[in-house]
């Protein structure tokens, strides 16, 4: 049975911002080098009048595969955008005032026994060990020491990066028009439909111009001018629990050394970020406006500015929540177009990163199959709510209940597969997740022990080593993270040794 519809031959992506540059490059980049097959043509439309949504700085570790993949140098990358390294994400009093934790990429210690090394950490701590898990991990200790290489004697340091989005942009596009991918400068101002199946057949320019596709990809940002204006998709929201949907952003100077992670502050209505690049430092309050204003919010978040700002303040509305479907008839979302779930652990690059994997893994050839856009659905949506949940678990444990915001967050409670791993955790430290989840126990460790939410219990493995022995493993652990951390030069020496910061 041949699956309905034209052949894919004609790819169009609508919008050049992060998702449609991310996708044009590696569409190109999968689809050139056909030789004299090569029947696939991919054309990007963008706005300079409209431009892009200006923020989208901190990425995840992940982003290196899809760097890999398109074959750019980290060096050279980091030079482009400004980029700095990130270990990972320092919280700042979202246990309560005064109280801070380091969320880190890598691991917590190793695995022993078959199990994670929480475990054994649970039970020093229940005999009055130190609570301090930082010596266990090279990102945090690296990060408080302000150091970074990508590798030790003993193996990788686990990062991401702090860039500059529209630089990156800026890369991507070079790599998708060398691999024929062409560009379109101009508004979009109307999209055609198929009669019979209500297929996306064409869009038009302001200008008139008619450009007609097999394949949509909407990257149009927020307002999902294909998936959303002309396919009505609808939206699952999620403001009841992640009530935050408005930000002010605001670059402004730095004249210290880049630190080489985020922070991520609580505050009054929300929290505020701060991003290091080389040359400035990204800014912003994230704010829920049934709780703060505006002005207020921009009131409140420029006396926390390193220096002067170098722009003007960008404001941002947004709804947390995804497109009821990812892939409509012959259109997918990728981006702010597909859903948003706040910036909290910086996860927006990262789905768009999946989410063009996916497109790219189960790309059509003869037509649409409706069991393949099933499937991918159901895949996307379970990626968003795993990361959705992960994002409110920081605002569910919150130590917080001084605003109204923060009693709000904690009245709001939290989904019930959330609300059923911190149950789990809580009662015997077992972490429940799924092999290819994003976050994975260190993640879900960190960040719930330093929100506060203590285990009552351990794995009984953990119980099988002596107390001396578990002292001898510990200090053994200890003294090798040490010993790499030595080997690492401080992060802004390794930017201009590298070449990625010649002038930092
Ligand atoms: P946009 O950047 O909005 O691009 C839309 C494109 O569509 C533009 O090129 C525009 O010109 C074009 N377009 C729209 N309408 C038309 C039309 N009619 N005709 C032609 N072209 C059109 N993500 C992270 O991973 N890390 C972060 O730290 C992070 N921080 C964030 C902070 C905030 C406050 C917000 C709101 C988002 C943040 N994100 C972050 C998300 C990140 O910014 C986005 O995922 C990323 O920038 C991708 O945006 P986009 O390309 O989908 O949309």
């Amino acid at each position: 049975m041949s699956v309905p519809g034209p052949k894919i031959r004609r790819i169009v992506i609508v919008g050049g911002g992060t998702a449609g540059w991310m996708t044009a490059a590696a569409l190109a980049r999968a689809l050139s080098g056909q030789g004299a097959g090569a029947r696939h043509e991919i054309t990007l439309i963008e706005s300079e009048a409209i431009g892009t949504v200006g923020v989208g700085e901190a990425t995840v570790p992940p982003i290196h595969e899809f760097n890999r993949y398109l074959g750019l140098d980290p060096a050279e990358l980091l030079q482009a955008t400004r980029g700095t390294i990130k270990l990972g994400i320092e919280f700042e009093g979202w246990g309560g005032a005064g109280q801070r934790y380091f969320h880190p990429f890598g691991y917590l210690g190793t695995e022993m026994g078959g199990i994670h090394f929480h475990h054994y950490w649970l039970r020093h701590l229940a005999a009055g060990g130190d609570p301090d898990h930082g010596p266990y991990n090279l990102p945090t200790m690296a990060a408080r020491e302000g150091r970074f290489a990508p590798a030790t004697s003993a193996g990788p340091v686990h990062h991401a990066v702090h860039f500059d989005a529209s630089a990156y942009a800026k890369v991507l596009r070079g790599l998708a028009e060398a691999k024929g991918a062409q560009r379109i400068e101009g508004k979009v101002a109307d999209v055609a439909l198929r009669g019979d199946d209500g297929h996306i057949e064409a869009v038009t320019m302001e200008d008139g111009r008619r450009i007609a596709g097999d394949l949509f990809v909407d990257c149009s940002g927020f307002r999902g001018l294909l998936i959303e204006q002309a396919l009505e998709t609808g939206y699952h929201e999620w403001s009841r629990w992640l009530p935050c949907d408005a930000a002010i952003a605001l670059p402004a100077r730095r004249d210290t050394d880049p630190p080489p992670y985020t922070r991520s502050t609580a505050c009054e209505s929300g929290w505020r970020w701060r991003i290091p690049l080389q040359h400035r430092d990204g800014n912003g309050y994230v704010y829920s406006r049934a709780h703060l204003d505006d002005d207020a919010a921009e009131a409140a978040l420029r006396p926390h500015l390193p220096g002067e700002p170098l722009a003007e303040a960008n404001r941002l509305r947004f709804t947390a929540g995804h497109r009821k479907v990812i892939w409509n008839r012959n259109c997918i979302a990728i981006g702010l177009a597909g859903g948003f779930i706040e910036p909290l652990e910086s996860t927006s690059i990262h789905l768009i990163q999946t989410t063009v994997i996916r497109l790219l893994s189960l790309l059509p050839r003869d037509g649409i199959d409706p069991a393949v856009v099933a499937r991918f659905n159901r895949d996307a949506v379970h990626e968003y709510e795993t990361i959705r949940d992960f994002v409110i678990a920081h605002y569910a444990t919150a130590g917080r209940r001084d605003t109204p915001f923060w009693r709000d967050v904690a009245a709001a409670g939290m989904p019930d597969n959330l609300r059923e791993r911190i149950e789990a955790f809580r009662a015997t430290g077992n972490i429940l997740f799924e092999p290819g989840d994003l976050f994975g126990p260190t993640n879900w460790f960190c960040v719930l022990t330093g929100q506060g939410v203590r285990p009552e219990s351990w794995h009984p493995i953990a119980d099988g080593l002596t107390g001396e022995e578990l002292a001898s493993r510990f200090a053994r652990l200890r003294e090798a993270i040490a010993k790499q951390l030595a080997q690492l030069p401080p992060h802004a020496r390794f930017l201009r040794e590298s070449g990625a910061a010649p002038g930092v």
